[in-house]
């Protein structure tokens, strides 16, 4: 399989894919190996775990700098995404113990009876990541289903194999068994067979059309199954905000990673006293992006990671100007070596169009005018997904009256393309079904035991 910088197109690795031999094979290692890891003291999982973050801290640069070259993410944003694992793996350390404990739930002197619980590793399990945060979404899974016993097949996205393969090392340079985590190489393929095996549970990060796929695949063979899937994150600002700080806070949050993100801020509705000052604060935000080199420190939007991703940004730039939208900024590919594409701005949009509606997962956004927080209420509402809502207001109250009214895994006031790891991670509709992060994520990796003991 073929590494190319989206940067410049070069080439810059080539590795063997698996293929279902080699795939079946690692299943079978895994599962031999699973019952001596869970077996372990738990102390003994987290102080590997610990040595992992050591060897994290100290890879730092050469991590960093893989990242940007296989994904193509600006340097500090590599290094920013590395130093966010640290914070998760320390909520994971810190967490797991409690979680993990087994409990008493009841006692009955009398009858001589106790009822506990247990949380038992599920076993073996597939984890098949995205490139767009290789260490953010792989980290959320691989590291509490390690601490919790678990044996892993890690199947990095094609587009982020040379971190992934930087991951496996340092987890065995930290102590973990090279049957116990192993790397699975390959694209779709590689994936589909991953699902052929016997896993104990599946724990997906990607679209929502191949989360289709692989829910259907693992529902047939009883595994569980847990998918982290798209969005159309909407932002409501209201007419009484800050417009100027309003603007650079949401167009961060939807240009930082070059758009890439899951929680990217993808349409946003301003109430319609403050809309065109609104607008023109945001794009004057948006032409001072730094567009470039993404091994320079001082670049902020790098290129994209797929090049299929600009035929579906451009598709989207002509639907919108064709059905009477207006461009404000951008709005083509930027040419020459690599896949670049213009940060891109439009109003006077509205939901007939695909902008508003279909994930674009690039630097693009639409601006859409609302005549009151009913109305933004029922066009945050209208998309097949629910994974993050905003609304920026100086109001409490009025925030939490229509954030409660948004369906959405995670609801933001004055903030956006946030994910913390104390705070349980989730979508609703498309945008998946379980749980990471949180106590909920490291629970999610176990299967507890109900015991019903009576004592003589
Ligand atoms: P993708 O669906 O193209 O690929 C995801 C993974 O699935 C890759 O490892 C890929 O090789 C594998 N795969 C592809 N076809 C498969 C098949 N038939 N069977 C098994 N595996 C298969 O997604 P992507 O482009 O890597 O990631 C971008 C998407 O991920 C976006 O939609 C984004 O919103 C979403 N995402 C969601 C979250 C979240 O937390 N909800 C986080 C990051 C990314």
């Amino acid at each position: 399989m073929k590494i190319f910088n989206p940067a410049t197109g070069a080439l810059i690795a080539e590795v063997s894919e698996d293929s279902t031999a080699s795939v079946r094979a690692k299943v079978a290692r895994a599962r031999a190996a699973q019952p001596a890891w869970a077996a372990l003291p738990l102390k003994k999982r987290i102080d590997i775990i610990r040595v992992f973050r050591t060897r994290i801290t100290e890879m730092m640069e050469t991590l960093a700098r893989t990242l940007t070259l296989e994904v193509g993410k600006p340097i500090r944003q590599s290094r920013n995404e590395l130093n966010g694992l640290l914070g998760r793996i320390d909520f994971f350390i810190a967490e797991a113990p409690r979680v993990l404990r087994e409990e008493r739930v009841h006692t009955d002197r009398k009858s001589k009876l106790e009822e506990r619980i247990s949380h038992e590793a599920l076993g073996v399990i597939a984890n098949i990541s995205a490139w767009n945060y290789p260490y953010f979404v792989g980290g959320n899974v691989f590291v509490p289903a390690l601490i919790a016993g678990n044996a892993v097949l890690y199947k990095p996205s094609e587009y982020a194999t040379l971190t992934g393969l930087h991951i496996a090392a340092m987890l065995y340079q930290a102590g973990v068994p090279t049957d116990v985590f192993i790397p699975v190489v390959g694209g779709a393929a590689a994936g589909a067979a991953l699902l052929r095996q016997a896993v104990d549970g599946v724990f997906f990060t990607g679209s929502y059309a191949t989360g289709a796929k692989v829910g259907a695949a693992a529902g047939r063979r009883m595994a569980k199954v847990q998918l982290e899937l798209g969005g159309k994150d909407p932002i409501y600002v209201c007419d009484d905000v800050d417009v100027k700080s309003a603007a650079e806070s949401i167009a961060d949050g939807a240009f930082y990673n070059t758009g890439q993100s899951c929680c990217s801020v993808e349409r946003v509705y301003v109430h319609e006293k403050i809309h065109d000052a609104f607008v023109k604060a945001f794009v004057e935000e948006v032409k001072r992006f730094k567009i470039g080199d993404p091994l320079d420190d001082a670049t902020y939007i790098g290129p994209l990671t797929r090049r299929p991703q600009l035929d579906v940004l451009r598709r989207q730039v002509a639907d919108a100007k064709r059905k009477g939208a207006r461009l404000l900024a951008g709005g083509g590919i930027i040419k020459g070596k690599g896949s670049w594409f213009e940060p891109t701005v439009f109003s006077g949009v509205d939901h007939t169009m695909a902008l508003m509606k279909d994930e674009s997962f690039g630097p693009i956004i639409g601006i859409q005018q609302v005549a009151n927080d009913a109305e933004a209420i029922a066009l945050m509402n209208d998309t097949e997904y629910g994974l993050t809502a905003g609304v920026y207001t100086v109001d409490e109250k009025r925030a939490r009256r229509i954030l409660a009214q948004v369906h959405s895994g995670s609801v933001y006031w004055n903030c956006c393309d946030r994910v913390s790891p104390r705070l349980p991670w989730s979508g609703v509709g498309h945008s998946g079904i379980g749980v990471t992060l949180g106590t909920s994520g490291i629970e999610t990796f176990t299967r507890p035991k109900a015991w019903h003991l009576r004592g003589n």
